[in-house]
């Protein structure tokens, strides 16, 4: 099993698109966790959701790199490796 990313040259200096999960909010939908995409800054609901949109996001953009968006939470995730870690000096998001 890996534990290095070799996606995190992607991650960009984002700033989150939103303080919920966009689609939702269009959609008028409910969320449980929020993921924020470190390439673009997307924000989705996380699997526990009903509607996934964080691992939607990554199947439509080919995006690897998410972080919780949740308050005190800053590790991250890379889809394309099945794996979670934490960054070094990241920056951390939290929404309001
Ligand atoms: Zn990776
Ligand atoms: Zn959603
Ligand atoms: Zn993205």
């Amino acid at each position: 099993m890996s534990d290095t990313c070799t996606h995190l040259d992607q991650a960009g200096d984002v700033q989150p698109s939103s303080t919920g999960c966009e689609d939702c909010l269009r959609t008028g939908d409910q969320w449980v966790h929020l993921r924020l995409c470190m390439v673009c800054g997307h924000v989705g609901c996380c699997d526990s959701s009903p509607n996934k949109h964080a691992t939607a996001h990554f199947h439509s953009s080919g995006h690897p790199l998410i972080q919780s968006y949740e308050p005190g939470e800053d590790w991250w995730f890379c889809y394309v490796d099945d794996l979670g870690f934490e960054v070094e000096g990241g920056h951390s998001f939290a929404h309001p």
